[in-house]
C-alpha cells in the first residue's frame, strides 16, 4: 500500500516536470504551467431536510485558459481535496489540448457524498455552488460539466441558478445538460465510447481482433458502463467489473465469464454506479473481492473509479495475458504502478487521452448551443470518433518516432500546443 496515499497534484507535477525537460521548455513556461491560474475555495451553507444547517467545502480550479475557455467537471465526493481538484483541473488542460479542442483546464468539486444527501440537498448544493462563482465562471470564461457523483441534473441546477443570477439563456454555461435541455445526444455515452474507441485502435496496433479480446473493468459509474456497453456491441466480452455496495460500503468485483451484459448491469445499478447485490447475484455473476478485477485473465484493463486505484500494491498481480491498459479514470496509475507497465512494455492509452471522449462532446455540446441547432445522435458520436482516433493516432505516432512512453508522447503533444498558446499571446 506504498503509495496508496499518492498526492495526485504532485503526480501531475512530477509527470510535467519530467516531459517540460524533455521538451527543454523554457523556465518561464514550466514555472507558469506546473500551477494552476487560479482558485477559488468557498462554504455552501445548506438547509438540511432535518432544519440544520450543514456549511460544504466548494472549489474551482482553472488551470489553463490560453487556448480557449477553462472546462471541466464538478466532482462531488466525501474525499476530496483541494489538491485533486488542482491535479485534475492540469489533466483537464492537458486532455483539451490532446484532442486539439479550443479549451483550456478546470475542476470543481464539493465536499459531500451524494448517496446520504436528498434530492433537494443536493440541489440546494448545486446552486450554492454556481453561486459562489457565477462571476468567475460563463460560456467564455469557464465552462463546467459532470464528474464523479454528479449527472445532467445537476448541471441543470446549476445553468438554472446561473441564468437567475445573469438574466439571460446560458445554456452554455454548463455542458452534460440532459437532452432537450440543451443537451448533446450521446454525452452519456461518450466518455465511455471514447475509452472504446481508442482500445480498438490499441488493439489493430498490437494485431489483435476486437472480437476475441476480453476486458475487467473497475467501476460502474458513468464511464465503465458505457465501456462494458460498446465493447459488447463490438464482440468483446468484458468478464469483470468492480461496483460499489453502498451498503457494505466497499467495492465488489462481479464476474461473468460469458460477459457482463449491458442492459443486466443498468438494471442493476443506481445513477451513481452502486450495486444491487442481490441482482447481480440472481444473473449468476460470482461475487469477487473489490480488487479482484486486477487480477483477471483478460486482454484489457480499464481503470475506471478514481485516483490511485492501480499501485504498488497490487500492479504485481497483473496476469501476462493483459495486453492494453485504457485509463478511463484520471490518474489512476500511480508512478510506481506506471514504471512496472513501462517495463512490461503493456501498451498504455494515458488518462487524458483515453477518457477525453467526454469532454470532447462537451465541446460539440457548447457548438450545438451556441448554434441553437441540435445534430443527430449519430452525427455526434461520428465526429467523436474521429476526433478520439485522430488523437490516439497523434499520440502513438509520436510514442513510435520518439521511442517515449505513450503518457510522455501524449504529454509532449499536449503540452507543447499549451506552451505555444501561452507563448504567442505574450504570456511566458
Ligand atoms: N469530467 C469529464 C472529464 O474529466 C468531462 C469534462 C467536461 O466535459 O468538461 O474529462
Amino acid at each position: 500500500m506504498a503509495d496508496m496515499a499518492f498526492n495526485p497534484f504532485e503526480m501531475a507535477q512530477k509527470q510535467f516536470d519530467a516531459v517540460a525537460e524533455k521538451l527543454d521548455l523554457d523556465q518561464g513556461s514550466r514555472d507558469f504551467l506546473r500551477t494552476p491560474m487560479r482558485e477559488y475555495h468557498f462554504n455552501i451553507p445548506v438547509r438540511m431536510d432535518s432544519g440544520t444547517t450543514k456549511v460544504f467545502k466548494g472549489f474551482r480550479v482553472q488551470h489553463n485558459d490560453a487556448r480557449g475557455p477553462a472546462k471541466g467537471g464538478i466532482r462531488f465526493h466525501p474525499h476530496e481535496t483541494v489538491d485533486t481538484v488542482r491535479a485534475l483541473a492540469t489533466w483537464m488542460t492537458w486532455k483539451c489540448a490532446v484532442v486539439d479542442i479550443p479549451l483550456g483546464g478546470g475542476k470543481g468539486g464539493v465536499i459531500c457524498d451524494p448517496r446520504e444527501l436528498s434530492d433537494r440537498e443536493q440541489e440546494q448544493i448545486c446552486r450554492g455552488w454556481m453561486r459562489s462563482v457565477a462571476r468567475n465562471v460563463g460560456p467564455v470564461q469557464d465552462v463546467p460539466a459532470p464528474d464523479v457523483m454528479t449527472h445532467g441534473q445537476h448541471m441543470l441546477w446549476m445553468m438554472d441558478e446561473y441564468e437567475h443570477l445573469m438574466g439571460g439563456q446560458y445554456p452554455g454555461v454548463i455542458t452534460g445538460k440532459p437532452v432537450g435541455m440543451g443537451g448533446s445526444l450521446g454525452r452519456t455515452e461518450a466518455t465511455g465510447y471514447g475509452v472504446v474507441y481508442t482500445i480498438r485502435e490499441a488493439l489493430k496496433e498490437l494485431g489483435i481482433d476486437i472480437k476475441t479480446a476480453t476486458a475487467s473493468v473497475q467501476g460502474a459509474g458513468n464511464v465503465g458502463q458505457y465501456t462494458v456497453d460498446l465493447l459488447q456491441k463490438y464482440g468483446a466480452k468484458t468478464i469483470a467489473i468492480s461496483c460499489w455496495d453502498n451498503n457494505d460500503k466497499k467495492a465488489y468485483t462481479y464476474r461473468c465469464m460469458g460477459g457482463i451484459d449491458f442492459q443486466k448491469l443498468l438494471a442493476a445499478i443506481d445513477k451513481f454506479g452502486t450495486v444491487d447485490p442481490a441482482k447481480a447475484k440472481s444473473y449468476g455473476w460470482e461475487q469477487l473481492d473489490g480488487d479482484a478485477w486486477v487480477e483477471q485473465e483478460v486482454t484489457v484493463l480499464v481503470p475506471a473509479a478514481q485516483e490511485n486505484m492501480l499501485n504498488g500494491s497490487n500492479v504485481h498481480k497483473m496476469k501476462a495475458s493483459v495486453k492494453v491498459i485504457a485509463e478511463g479514470a484520471n490518474g489512476p496509475t500511480t508512478p510506481e504502478a506506471d514504471a512496472e507497465i513501462c517495463k512490461r512494455g503493456i501498451f498504455m492509452i494515458p488518462d487524458f487521452l483515453c477518457n477525453a471522449g467526454g469532454v470532447t462532446c462537451s465541446y460539440f455540446e457548447q457548438v450545438q448551443n451556441n448554434m441553437n441547432y441540435y445534430w443527430e445522435k449519430e452525427e455526434v458520436l461520428n465526429k467523436l470518433d474521429q476526433k478520439m482516433t485522430n488523437a490516439f493516432k497523434a499520440v502513438s505516432a509520436m510514442a513510435r518516432e520518439k521511442k517515449v512512453y505513450m503518457r510522455d508522447a501524449a504529454y509532449m503533444i499536449s503540452i507543447k500546443r499549451v506552451a505555444e498558446a501561452c507563448h504567442l499571446r505574450g504570456w511566458v
